[in-house]
């Protein structure tokens, strides 16, 4: 088809679909097995963007079904076969990513620049890598097996990213899937559908069924699923954790943060403060592993401070759809009232809060503006939760060790950040940290190739690169680690 590009493309598409969207099993959309279904609407502005099927048992069986016929097929094929599919997908998404960013932030409400430079760039990039691996399998994992039917649900803070995540790796080793889009932001997922089927993707290789936590917990519950893989709140992780105990399926969840943003005093601090725009107003830092918790060495807190207010002032708060929009709306009320409650505890508890006198938020639209608190106290509700909203919180150290304890003083682990100009200080540090991830002046860098995911609560298991195929391949592939060892 077409390649569809702005705005008025995604209302058309919106407007062909005004009927409702079905689920997408065995490659065609289906009625839904109930007439239950739910709204979908912009964050930005309230507005209603679709009505979308709820998932009932019976629809995930229905593509559980249709997943385990698929594999029998997919999983036989040559990897480099698979292959194709994978390039095909990766082509695609590049064709349509006007079209898929402006789908994006209408749903999810985050700023066009962000869907336009970052996600959709690295939706592509993650097929584009997976294909590779899909035509290395044979060699680089002799006698390797796919899990089977995997069943994948995904949060709503990157959606299309988050797919691309699960599917990708997936497809690539041989395994089929069915993924279940969060409620908040299921749009994208199901143009991704339309996708599958445009580029010829067998039927039931990929099954998309919305809808809400039980659809998910129906899907988690299938006897027909051998692994399931989950990003999303560390509270639901455990839930699932629980639910798969002893059912012999293989697990791997992404969940929370609260990664620490280190800054020493021999830092630069201007590239620190860009640093710091990434780490936690970037996406209106409902990130897993936003850099939310500040840690400044106490010579050169006040000036940093200073530097991050002044740059706050130049932030702006606005129309996801404006290219010149910084930040945008939060996903929705619940979110928005979450973080509004917890700036408000954190100011109960003694923190200074700041919010730049130069914004003005939207009146209308789900919008928070910028906040820096400190004076914070480590033991102290804001220093300690995850808040996924545009809210920095910092605190002071002394020394290395000061820093490393106070950065390891969390129940999460999923990436850590540190800035020093001094690179032996740095490697000393970030071989201390309890994190995933680590980035040394710099942050929130993603690519691919580069296995992502965390410690302790944060989850377990890594998704992208080489450690991420291993979540898709059966636990006999473990000859595959050996040979790897072996090298
Ligand atoms: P959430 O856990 O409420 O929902 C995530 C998904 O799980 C949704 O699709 C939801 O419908 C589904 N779900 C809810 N209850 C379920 C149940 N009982 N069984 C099965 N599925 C169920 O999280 P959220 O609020 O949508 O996302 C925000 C959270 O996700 C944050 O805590 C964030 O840190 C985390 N996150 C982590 C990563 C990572 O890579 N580690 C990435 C993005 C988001």
């Amino acid at each position: 088809g077409p390649a569809p590009e702005g705005n008025e493309h995604v209302l058309a598409w919106l407007e062909a679909h005004k009927g409702g969207f079905g689920h997408f099993i065995d490659g065609r959309f289906t009625d839904p097995s109930a007439s239950k279904s739910f709204k979908v609407a912009n964050p930005a502005d309230g507005k209603p963007l679709a009505q979308v099927a709820h998932g009932t048992a019976q629809d995930i069986d229905k593509a559980v079904a249709a997943a385990g016929r698929a594999f029998k097929g997919w999983s036989k094929l040559p990897g480099h076969e698979r292959a194709k599919y994978l390039y095909a997908i990766a082509r695609n998404i590049q064709k349509r990513d006007r079209f898929l960013a402006v789908l994006e932030t209408m749903d999810n409400g985050k700023p066009i620049r962000e869907t336009r430079d970052i996600d959709m760039p690295l939706v592509a990039r993650h097929f584009y890598h997976h294909a590779g691996w899909a035509e290395l399998l044979e060699s680089e994992f002799p006698g390797y097996r796919p899990v089977g039917v995997c069943g994948q649900i995904i949060p709503w803070n990157f959606p299309l990213l988050m797919l691309a995540w699960k599917i990708a790796p997936a497809l690539a080793a041989g395994n089929t899937v069915v993924l279940k889009p969060a409620e908040q932001t299921p749009l994208t997922a199901l143009a991704f559908a339309e996708i599958c089927r445009e580029v010829g993707l067998p039927a039931g290789v990929v099954n998309i069924v919305t809808g809400e936590g039980d659809t998910g917990a129906a899907l988690v519950a299938h006897e027909g699923v051998q692994k399931i893989a989950f990003t999303g709140s560390t509270d639901v992780g455990r839930v699932i954790r629980t639910a798969t105990a002893g059912s012999g399926k293989k697990l791997s969840l992404e969940l929370g943060g609260k990664s620490p943003f280190i800054v020493f005093d021999d830092a630069d601090l201007d590239s620190a403060v860009e640093g710091l725009v990434d780490a936690i107003w970037f996406n209106q830092g409902e990130v897993c592993c936003a850099g939310s918790r500040l840690l400044v060495q106490e010579g050169i807190a006040e000036k940093l401070y200073a530097k991050v207010r002044a740059r706050m002032e130049t932030l702006r708060v606005g129309s996801p759809l404006d290219k010149s929009t910084d930040i945008g709306a939060v996903v929705s009320t619940e979110q928005l009232e979450r973080i509004t409650a917890l700036v408000a505890k954190g100011k109960e508890e003694g923190a200074e809060v700041f919010q730049p006198s130069s914004i003005q938020v939207p009146g209308t639209g789900t919008f928070f503006a910028p906040t820096l608190m400190t004076g914070v106290e480590p033991a102290s509700t804001v220093a300690v939760v995850e808040i996924f909203g545009p809210v920095l919180v910092a605190m002071t150290f002394r020394t290395p060790d000061e820093a490393v304890a106070l950065a390891n003083n969390t129940r999460f682990g999923l990436a850590a950040s540190i800035w020093s100009e001094n690179i032996n200080r740095s490697l000393d540090v970030a071989a201390r940290l309890k994190a995933g991830v680590i980035w040394i002046n710099a942050t929130n860098l993603f690519d691919a190739a580069a296995g992502f995911g965390g410690y302790r609560e944060s989850g377990f298991g890594r998704e992208g690169g080489r450690e991420g195929l291993y979540e898709y391949l059966a636990d006999d592939g473990a000859k595959a680690k050996g040979k790897e060892a072996a090298k």
